[in-house]
């Protein structure tokens, strides 16, 4: 495995992996790599003849309160698991060359991004959409690999893809877990011990919600069961709890097999964890 540090290079070495007629299978990260990251990268090891993860903590994605500054990375860790899993490139480039003196551009997907997390994070989804344009010219893949754990991002990027017929296509990847039900986050490396039952709270409504939707299609009745569930936690503060349609991310006035629940909590005020999951399951 090498780490590509320039978008030149990468670009070059994209280009000459195409002139092959060998197929590019994409996996944008911002490192702390766990066995989320892990999956999608095996994923796609799998299904293309090349593999470029990407790790790039990009700035314009984070609001000015964010954790930008405490996001953990350690390159030699990352470096080792992507190479025990078969990835080919490790592409992770400078600030300074990603966003030199002057950078002017902005992607904004209109709609999907305004709500649940772009609500709570202004401006996070158009430092996500730029900088993933930016990825996809520089490594050119022929597919890239999205966890659901981000749902809605996974939405976004779906729409701009779609809109801007970029010639990729996007696969989302079922949201890896802890035994526990916690689902895997670099974010958790900043839960105490102490925090854990708290940040429990997130996949245990889940469940129970997802028992309720089999008796009921009551969307106030599940959502009111998964608030008091969450606030029974002193160290939990619901940033936003709502039943969407899995496409639109519209609220769904019923649940049907198309409904999602997505959350976000903050535990401690200070570490904000999101997760979701389909409410029919069979
Ligand atoms: P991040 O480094 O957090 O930006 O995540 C990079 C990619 O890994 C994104 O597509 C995430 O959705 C995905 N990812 C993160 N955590 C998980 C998880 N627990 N299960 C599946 N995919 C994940």
């Amino acid at each position: 495995m090498k780490t590509i540090t320039t978008p030149e290079e990468i670009q070059r070495i994209a280009n000459g992996i195409r002139r092959e007629g060998k197929t590019i299978g994409l996996v944008p990260t911002m490192g702390w790599f766990h066995d989320g990251h892990l999956a999608l990268m095996r994923k796609a090891r799998e299904m293309a003849d090349c593999v470029i993860t990407t790790l790039f903590i990009s700035p314009i994605q984070f609001g000015e309160n964010e954790d930008l500054d405490q996001y953990p990375h350690d390159l030699e860790r990352d470096q080792a698991l992507a190479k025990e899993v078969g990835v080919d490139y490790l592409y992770a480039p400078e600030k300074s060359r990603m966003y030199p003196e002057g950078f002017a551009s902005n992607v904004h997907v209109s709609g999907l991004s305004k709500g649940l997390c772009g609500a709570s994070r202004p401006g996070h989804f158009d430092g996500v959409a730029t900088v993933l344009v930016k990825l996809f010219n520089q490594t050119l893949p022929h597919f890239a690999i999205f966890g659901e754990k981000d749902f809605q991002q996974l939405a976004v990027i779906n729409k701009m893809v779609d809109d801007l017929n970029f010639p990729i296509a996007i696969i989302g990847h079922p949201i890896v877990r802890e035994k526990s039900g916690l689902a895997m986050s670099s974010r958790n490396t900043y839960l105490q011990e102490s925090e854990m039952e708290a940040a429990l709270s997130l996949s245990r409504a889940i469940s129970a919600s997802q028992k309720l939707a089999a008796k009921t299609k009551d969307v106030r009745e599940i959502l009111s069961l998964i608030k008091e569930k969450i606030i029974s936690y002193k160290e939990c503060r619901i940033d936003y709890v709502e039943i969407v349609d899995s496409v639109s991310l519209e609220p769904c006035l019923e649940v049907n097999s198309s409904a999602r629940l997505l959350l976000a909590v903050f535990i401690n005020n200070r570490i904000r964890l999101i997760d979701n999951a389909q409410l029919l399951t069979n």
